[in-house]
C-alpha cells in the first residue's frame, strides 16, 4: 500500500486515524456483527454514533444552547436553495459574491425572491475579498450571505461583513473546523463535509433556533424545511449514516489533536510554508491579495501555462497529487486541509524548489 499527498480540493484527504480505525470496524462495528453501513438507523448503536458527533461538533465549536445541529444530505449545493426557501421571508437577500460557489447560490436565491449583489471581487478574477465596512445592506434583507473561504480562488474572509444588524449566513464548506469560530455572529452556518470533515454525502447546518419555523415559502418540500430535520434530530429519513459516522471519528480525531486552537496555529503553519516560499522564488507566485489569503486553498502559478502542465505532471508522478488549478483560475492549487501532514507541504515546497533548478 503506499498513500499519495493528496492536494485535491474535494473530496479531500482524511486522516489516516480515521480510515484506519473505519478500516478495522468496517466487518463488526464495536461488537454489532455489523458495519455501520448496513445498521438501522434507528438503533441503539447508531443512536450513539449522532449524539456522540452533535456533542463533539458542539464541543469543538462551543455552539451555543439555542442552535441546532443537523446533519443533512444534498450537499452544499441544496442549501443554496434550502437557505431562501426557509430564510427569505421578505424574499430579498443581500449576497457578496467572491467566487463560484457565492454565485451560485446568489443565483438560486433569484429562484425565489430578489438576490442582490451589494459586493462583488469579479472585477479582478476574484483574488481578494472586497472592503466589507459599509456595505449598501437593503433595508428589508432577510439575511447577508458569504461565502467565507472561496475554494476555487483561495481567499478567505479573516474579517466578517458589517450586515448592519441583518442575519449573516455563511458557506463554511472549505474552512470548516480548520480554526474556531463564533457561531453567534452567524445565523446560519453550513459546511458540505467532503472538504474538510468526512466524505461526501453529508452536510452539517449550524442554525439558530428561531429560524426553524412553519414559515418558510409556499411549495417547501418537506424534506427540504429545516424544522423537519430539527424535529426528528436529523432523523426525519434515513440519514447519511456512514458519513454522519465518519465525520463523528474526525471530530474524535480534531479533539485528539487538542481542538480548534491547536488545529489553526498549525493550518497556519503549514500555510506559511508554502506562501513563503511562493513570495520568495522565482518560478511560482500566488494569485491572491496577501491580506485575504486562505489557510486552506492555496493558488500559484508559473506564468507559463506549458511549465504549469509539466510541474503538475511532473509532481503528480513524484506522489503529489490533483495539483491542477480550477479551469477558472489555470495553474496550480495545493488545497492543505486538517488532514493534510506538515510533511506534506515541506515535501511540495522541496519539489517545487528542485523543479525550478532544474526548469530555470
Ligand atoms: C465544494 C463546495 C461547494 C459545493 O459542494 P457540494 O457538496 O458538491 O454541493 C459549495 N461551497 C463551497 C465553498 C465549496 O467548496
Amino acid at each position: 500500500m503506499s498513500r499519495v499527498y493528496n492536494f485535491s480540493a474535494g473530496p479531500a484527504v482524511l486522516p489516516e486515524e480515521v480510515l484506519r480505525e473505519a478500516a478495522a470496524e468496517m466487518l463488526d462495528y464495536n461488537g454489532t456483527g455489523m458495519s455501520v453501513m448496513e445498521m438501522s438507523h434507528r438503533s441503539s448503536a447508531f443512536a450513539e454514533i449522532i449524539e456522540n458527533a452533535e456533542y463533539d461538533i458542539r464541543d469543538l465549536l462551543s455552539i451555543p444552547d439555542n442552535y441546532r445541529v443537523l446533519f443533512l444530505q444534498g450537499g452544499a449545493s441544496q442549501q443554496f436553495a434550502m437557505i431562501p426557501m426557509n430564510l427569505m421571508k421578505n424574499r430579498v437577500a443581500d449576497f457578496i459574491i467572491t467566487g463560484q460557489w457565492a454565485k451560485k447560490a446568489y443565483s438560486e436565491a433569484k429562484l425565489y425572491g430578489t438576490a442582490n449583489a451589494v459586493a462583488s471581487s469579479a472585477d479582478k478574477t476574484f483574488s481578494y475579498i472586497p472592503d466589507c465596512s459599509d456595505l449598501p445592506i437593503s433595508e428589508n434583507a432577510d439575511y447577508v450571505y458569504i461565502c467565507e473561504n472561496n475554494t476555487i480562488y483561495g481567499t478567505k474572509f479573516h474579517t466578517l461583513p458589517n450586515t448592519k444588524g441583518k442575519d449573516l449566513v455563511a458557506d463554511v464548506s472549505s474552512c470548516f473546523l480548520s480554526e474556531p469560530m463564533d457561531i453567534s455572529k452567524y445565523a446560519l452556518v453550513y459546511g458540505g463535509v467532503q472538504k474538510n470533515v468526512g466524505p461526501a454525502g453529508t452536510v452539517i447546518v449550524i442554525i439558530r433556533d428561531d429560524l426553524i419555523t412553519e414559515d418558510v415559502l409556499p411549495g417547501t418540500p418537506t424534506m427540504l424545511r429545516y424544522k423537519t430535520h430539527a424535529d426528528a434530530k436529523s432523523l426525519y429519513n434515513t440519514p447519511p449514516a456512514y458519513g454522519i459516522y465518519i465525520c463523528g471519528k474526525v471530530f474524535k480525531w480534531l479533539k485528539s489533536r487538542g481542538g480548534l486552537e491547536a488545529m489553526k496555529e498549525y493550518n497556519e503553519k503549514k500555510a506559511a510554508i508554502l506562501y513563503d516560499f511562493l513570495d520568495n522564488n522565482n518560478m511560482f507566485r500566488g494569485t491572491v491579495v496577501p491580506a485575504d489569503r486562505s489557510i486552506m486553498n492555496v493558488p500559484f502559478v508559473t506564468g507559463s501555462e506549458e511549465l504549469d502542465a509539466k510541474f503538475v505532471k511532473e509532481a503528480s508522478a513524484a506522489g503529489f497529487v490533483n495539483l491542477k488549478g480550477h479551469r477558472t483560475v489555470g495553474g496550480m492549487r495545493a488545497s492543505i486541509y486538517n488532514a493534510m501532514p506538515i510533511e506534506g507541504v515541506q515535501k511540495l515546497v522541496e519539489f517545487m524548489a528542485k523543479f525550478e533548478a532544474e526548469n530555470r
